[in-house]
């Protein structure tokens, strides 16, 4: 397109492509977000903006991806999302950086492999605990949704017939009404080069819907937590003494009713941080180089009575199917703020000048400023917009918006933006969330869609990276100070990275402590 061609040209809706499986919620977002849906018959493949499907892609597809393109996953990364994978990792972890650093796995044992290791613990562990029964958990590597798990205490009750893990099984969890839960904290990483790490604030708590009882290791709904497992159960839709209908509640809920027991939730959430960053760094440096793309992870977390996270699993692909109205108000926000994240990850992305042509790139943002208030845009997008022809557009643009960072770079703002040693305490925020910076949105949202059907998003592309510590529930995690920014520059530095973590966990109550969690 030339410079003098008409900017209504530029200003078409943003596509999505998806598959069969992609989730109705993903697919309905977009469209309330104003984007349209790829059609696979034109067969164009450059013409869309985001690729969402359930399942990875293949090398072909990343090493495809267009700058105006993202994917929504990463090369790679069931590494994390196999539970052998994920042991093998967090094992290695444990070895070189040391076990009480990665305490929050419990000990696993990968079949058939680790068989003689198992019994030889099983073995010690049997001796020790004298007529008192150990507890384990066998789980198949690759399935999901509670399929094909069991809980066993005597060894002859151990049969596998897959690529199966056995882990210990945590016989105290923390219980509300003797009821057990989990929690599905829902993680983003934004990109793996540099490491870009964003913790919702929100999520999802998981109950089983029989009480807890060691005596009965054959009851799914009293020891497993997923909805899959509980929605079918007999107790499902009783009012539960202490939980209510159904099997979920928010996070924000959750962490409401620890603070009334007087428990020290920033505590707990600091820890959940710490475990997200140790998972995530396990396969950090051993993911493939992949641009364009990121990753929506789901993690599940079991608290111990003493208020000890501890990691069960790492889910690729986190369900979104929409089963009461918990799913309703955590997930439809998600995928809003994900795309909102997207957006601002990849904020100056917006359209591409030396494509577009200087004037029609100040004629598209100065009607986008004219249907949307407070619209910030960085200063580096005025840099590449200055030349000797339409100075006075510029000036009429730049009265009408806000410009920033006013003489920082976007790394500073980033840095600024980051606490300065510690990781962002996200979770108190939940309760007064704001984005730090209003910015100009690449994506208009579903109420700005409606309210001006005439407004249409366009796309630049390739003039910065701003970072942002907060995205709608999303708070930027890592790198959560200058040192560990510094050490993603050229690459990870994984052992500058662990150190500064290791400064972070020291500061906290040990576990052994765990009871000073409790402010009493
Ligand atoms: P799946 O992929 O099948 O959901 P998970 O590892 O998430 O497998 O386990 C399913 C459920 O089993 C968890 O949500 C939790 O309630 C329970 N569980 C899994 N591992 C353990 C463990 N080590 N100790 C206690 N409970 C566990």
């Amino acid at each position: 397109m030339t410079e003098d061609e008409n900017s209504e040209t530029i200003l078409k809706p943003l596509v999505f492509r998806v598959d069969e499986n992609t989730p109705e919620l993903v697919k309905n977002v977009l469209l309330e977000r104003g984007w349209n849906k790829y059609n696979e018959d034109v067969k164009d493949v450059a013409d869309w903006n985001l690729y969402w499907r359930t399942s990875a892609f293949r090398m072909i597809d990343h090493s495809n991806v267009k700058p105006w393109q993202r994917l929504n996953h990463h090369p790679g990364t069931t590494r994390l999302t196999r539970k052998d994978y994920l042991a093998r990792h967090l094992k290695h972890m444990k070895g070189i950086y040391g076990a009480s650093l990665y305490a929050f796995s419990p000990l696993t044992f990968i079949m058939p492999n680790d068989y003689i290791k198992f019994v030889a613990e099983y073995s010690r562990e049997k001796e020790a605990l004298g007529t008192k029964p150990s507890y384990w958990i066998c789980k198949p590597a690759e399935l999901s949704r509670g399929r094909g798990i069991m809980i066993f205490s005597d060894l002859k009750d151990l049969i596998f017939d897959c690529a199966t893990i056995v882990q210990k099984y945590i016989t105290n969890p923390f219980l509300i009404a003797r009821y057990k839960c989990d929690l599905r904290i829902y993680v983003c990483v934004a990109g793996f080069q540099p490491l870009t790490i964003y913790l919702y604030q929100e999520g999802l708590v998981r109950f089983a819907t029989e009480k807890f009882d060691l005596n009965n290791l054959k009851n799914d709904c009293s020891h497993l937590t997923n909805s899959s497992v509980n929605k079918t159960g007999a107790s499902y839709k009783k009012n539960k003494e202490g939980v209510g209908r159904g099997c979920k509640w928010t996070l924000s809920k959750f962490f409401a009713y620890l603070r009334s027991q007087d428990v020290d939730d920033l505590l707990l959430w600091q820890r959940i941080n710490h475990l997200v960053i140790l998972t995530i760094l396990s396969i950090a440096p051993s993911v493939p180089l992949a641009s364009n793309c990121f990753e929506l992870f789901g993690f599940d977390i079991l608290i111990d009575d003493q208020f000890k996270p501890w990691l069960l699993e790492v889910n690729f692909s986190p369900g979104l199917s929409l089963d009461c109205s918990t799913d309703v108000s955590v997930k439809r926000k998600l995928i809003h703020d994900i795309i909102e994240l997207i957006d601002h990850e990849t904020s100056g992305q917006w359209i591409n000048i030396s494509q577009f042509g200087q004037k029609s790139t100040i004629h598209a943002l100065s009607r986008y400023t004219s249907h949307n208030k407070e619209t910030c845009i960085s200063s580096n997008i005025f840099s590449l917009l200055q030349g000797k022809a339409y100075t006075n557009d510029l000036i009429a643009l730049q009265k009408k918006v806000k410009v920033f960072p006013k003489e920082i770079s976007t790394e500073k703002l980033r840095e600024k933006k980051v606490s300065k040693d510690s990781v962002p305490p996200a979770f108190p925020k939940i309760r007064n969330r704001q984005t730090t910076f209003k910015s100009f949105h690449l994506f208009p949202s579903s109420e700005s869609c409606k309210k001006k059907k005439n407004i249409t998003p366009y796309f630049l592309s390739d003039i910065g990276m701003r970072p942002c510590s907060h995205v709608g529930d999303f708070a930027l995690i890592f790198p959560f100070n200058e040192a560990t920014l510094a050490a993603t520059k050229n690459g990870l530095d994984l052992k500058k990275v662990i150190h500064e973590l290791q400064k972070l966990v020291n500061k906290q109550p040990t576990t052994e402590a765990e009871d000073k969690t409790k402010k009493t």
